[in-house]
């Protein structure tokens, strides 16, 4: 699941549960800060990336910094394999500055997860996955190796770009799947615009998923108890009942 969002104050996610899969959030403009009832809390500025694995739970409130402007980014949703699924949650989080950046012919490749232009991410990937932020000039040409047997889709987020081996042209805001063939080089080529879009791939887990809401789990009967451990305060939810993030006092100030 991707979700490219836009909010400012009052709104907003406050207290919220998750388990058993990773949310990844990408800003590219204004600030959220998150908190989570581990104790962990921070500020995500435009182009620093959280790669926060929920594993057997996590509550947490995520809202943004500002009341006048409009704080936007992306919120990946990167299910866990069964085996990981009730791990210990955990952050990776990468500032700006930090993100391996390549360039090449007109290029520019941010790598957060996976490689790219013989550059590698710093993130460790529970689920295989590729996460790229790409930007093209006018009439350039980029080539993407994805493993064998992966999935990969792009989100075209300005200009438009040319995909050549699904053969079409994806403008602003639209998104499209690239289905894996024999060949697991992407050719994606510019024309007369420019073009920024993320490129996300991933190995397919081919387990059977059962969500709703903030959980994603493989059967109907973990899904019930996640429901039921978030609202007792067990098996990994055992500080949600006492929590209260400080972050949601920041829509009532003022
Ligand atoms: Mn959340």
């Amino acid at each position: 699941m991707l979700d490219f969002g836009s909010f400012k104050l009052p709104n907003g996610t406050p207290d919220h549960p998750h388990r058993g899969f990773e949310t990844v959030s990408y800003m590219k403009k204004g600030t959220i800060y998150h908190e989570d009832f581990l104790g962990n809390k921070g500020v995500l500025e435009a182009g620093d990336c959280q790669w926060m694995t929920t594993g057997r739970g996590i509550v947490h409130s995520e809202m943004p910094g500002s009341w006048e402007e409009e704080s936007r980014g992306f919120q990946l949703w990167i299910n866990l394999a069964a085996k990981d699924k009730f791990c210990e949650p955990g952050y990776q989080e990468i500032k700006r500055d930090l993100i391996p950046t390549a360039k090449k012919d007109g290029v520019t490749a941010k790598v957060i997860a996976g490689e790219s232009l013989e550059t590698k991410g710093p993130i460790f990937a529970r689920t295989p996955a590729f996460y790229l932020d790409v930007e093209m000039d006018k009439n350039t040409k980029f080539e993407q190796i994805i493993p064998k047997g992966w999935n990969a889709f792009s989100y075209v987020y300005e200009g438009e770009a040319h995909f050549s081996n699904t053969k079409v042209k994806v403008a602003q805001n639209r998104c499209v799947v690239l289905k894996k063939d024999d060949n697991d080089i992407l050719v994606i080529e510019t024309q007369n615009e420019n073009a920024k879009f993320l490129l996300l791939a991933g190995k397919p887990l081919n387990e059977p998923i059962v969500s709703y809401g903030p959980f994603v789990l493989n059967t109907q009967e973990e899904l019930l108890q996640a429901f039921e451990d978030y609202q007792h305060g067990k098996n990994g939810f055992e500080n949600a009942l006492a929590w209260k993030s400080q972050n949601r006092l920041m829509a009532k100030k003022n």
